[in-house]
């Protein structure tokens, strides 16, 4: 047995937080996210959902209390539900605390009541228009009314939702107050993401502009008192609440690096890469290990760990964070069953 599982980095940071994409397929062609002929990887490139399950319970084993699942298109995995369901166990023994996911909506409406049969309590729908030519405009393959189902399964199936947009210049300025107002009627958070130059996406027109969140903050303010909320999620993203309506809205500015000091999380890719900092190129390979001992975990902790003694510490570190080291290992060894 472990005798102290957590995960702490050079810098005292707990790693708490793993997200995971299962598949880099996706249903979907989002102008800023994917060209539209994409190349996927070959199926045996990409972790079996067993070894997605040996490699998130090793996390789960090393302190990492939230799980969230993303791609890709988590939902068009095939089979994903028994990965669900499996880690569901982690949830019922009280080794991990949250199973979430990021989705674009599509296949919500199948798999809703499943996910909160499993578990899930929350999740992250992507959604950046309520208007039905320039949803499919931006998506390229998507239907809006396919999307709007899955938001009603899953509120029907008690699932928390979060809607996510990201904020496009000259595309969704003006629904700014229609998708603020449609998320306060449905009760529904609302997080802005301020779009990050991609890779190669293919030969775009002008969608793909940056819209500042400080200016769509600012067009905010116009109609609304607005506080800045103190929690922070350990990652970038910051909230305020709207006086008004009581509304709780998000910022995530992927680039700024304010928030590296209390950073708590790592990511997989779908092939079994860990990236140890989303602002930098650092990663390691954990599917060797993975494949190269089927039956042995103790390789791939080793790797795990070996990965995380290299987080770096990213930008304007600064050494006024509480306390958190320690904290997660004690609470592993009380909630063990
Ligand atoms: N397919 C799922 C979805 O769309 O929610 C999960 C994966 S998707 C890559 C996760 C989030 O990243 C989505 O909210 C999407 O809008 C956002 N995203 C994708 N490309 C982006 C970019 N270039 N800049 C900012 N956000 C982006
Ligand atoms: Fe990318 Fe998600 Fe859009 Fe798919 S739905 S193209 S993964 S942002």
């Amino acid at each position: 047995m472990e005798s102290a599982p957590s995960l702490v980095d050079p810098f005292r940071r707990a790693i708490t937080y793993l997200r995971v994409s299962v598949t880099d397929r996706c249903d979907f062609r989002c102008v800023y996210c994917m060209s539209e002929n994409m190349t996927f990887l070959p199926k045996r490139d990409l972790l079996t959902l067993e070894e997605l399950d040996r490699l998130c319970s090793a996390f789960v084993g090393l302190g990492v209390r939230k799980l969230r699942i993303t791609g890709g298109e988590p939902l068009v995995r095939r089979g994903i539900m028994t990965f669900f369901n499996a880690m569901g166990r982690h949830l019922e023994s009280g080794a991990l605390d949250e199973l979430t996911l990021t989705t674009n909506g599509s296949q919500m409406h199948r798999f809703a009541n499943d996910l909160a049969a499993a578990g899930v309590r929350r999740v992250n729908i992507s959604l950046d228009t309520l208007d039905e030519r320039k949803f499919a405009r931006i998506t390229r393959w998507g239907r809006l009314s396919q999307v709007l189902k899955g938001i009603d399964a899953a509120q029907a199936a008690g699932l928390r939702v979060k809607i996510n947009t990201v904020a496009l210049k000259g595309f969704n300025e003006d629904e700014l107050f229609t998708l603020q107002e449609w998320c306060a009627a449905r009760d529904m958070d609302l997080t802005f993401i301020e779009v990050m130059p991609m890779g190669d996406i293919g030969n775009e027109e002008r969608l793909d502009q940056y819209w500042s969140l400080k200016e769509l903050r600012a067009r905010l303010e116009e109609r609304f008192t607005v506080t800045d909320l103190a929690e922070r999620s350990g990652g970038p993203a910051t909230y305020v609440r709207l006086h008004e309506t009581g509304q709780k809205i998000g910022f995530i500015t992927p680039l700024s690096h304010n928030f590296c000091e209390s950073c708590n999380r790592v990511r997989i890719t779908c092939t079994g890469e860990i990236y140890t900092c989303l602002g930098q190129e650092g990663k390691a390979d954990l599917r060797a290990p993975l494949r190269a001992h089927p039956e042995d975990d103790a390789p791939l902790i080793a790797a795990i760990r070996a990965a995380i003694a290299t987080k770096p510490k990213g930008h304007d570190f600064d050494y006024s964070r509480g306390d958190v080291t320690g904290r997660m290992s004690r609470h592993m060894s009380h909630t063990g069953g």
